[in-house]
């Protein structure tokens, strides 16, 4: 149970394919615990377990988006697939915890429905429209390594690359006046 530092592009670890889940077992509770603290910590609504450096098929989203009560823990979805997705498309601009204070315009569907297992290893449905939609659909992307710059052109990419490479180093900086 811990808060653990988010992995932020260009880092080849948000590129790594995913690994299903055979079983929930400890460390697998472990790992939804780590997502929830970092997620929290973030601010995010949701996060995928490929954030965190772990390759383990896994994604969380934050109760009251997915339509659960606001007390209720974040759901877990664990080897999720996409089931259905609505030809609507929606368009609007979207940030990424690995990506952090950068938004890019997406284009996806309005509504979309993802079958999962969850941590008490039962498989379940969720249908989203709108923010969750875009969420579960932005959560699914990173589970086959893609990326918000992927939906933009090479220009903005290099851009972004500079800025989040400059954030970095400037981080870096930071770190080693308080030590
Ligand atoms: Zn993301």
């Amino acid at each position: 149970m811990a808060v653990r530092p988010v992995v932020i592009w260009p880092d080849d670890r948000l590129r790594q394919p995913s690994v299903p889940i055979a079983q929930v077992d400890d460390s697998v509770r472990a790992l939804y615990q780590d997502l929830v603290d970092s997620m929290y910590a973030e601010n995010g609504l949701g996060i995928a377990a490929l954030q965190l450096g772990d390759p383990r098929r896994m994604f969380i989203v934050e109760p009251k988006l997915a339509g659960r009560p606001e007390t209720d823990p974040p759901v877990a979805f664990l080897n999720p697939e996409l089931v259905e997705a609505s030809e609507e498309q929606q368009d609007s601009e979207e940030g990424c915890l690995s990506f952090p204070e950068i938004y890019i315009k997406v284009k996806r569907p309005m509504r979309c429905k993802v079958r999962a297992m969850g941590l008490d290893g039962q498989p379940f449905e969720v249908e989203g429209e709108r923010l969750l939609a875009r969420c579960l659909l932005h959560e699914l992307d990173h589970l086959t390594g893609k990326l918000l710059v992927d939906f933009v052109g090479p220009l903005k990419r290099q851009m972004i690359k500079k800025r989040l490479t400059r954030q970095k180093a400037a981080d870096g900086d930071g770190d080693e006046a308080e030590a």
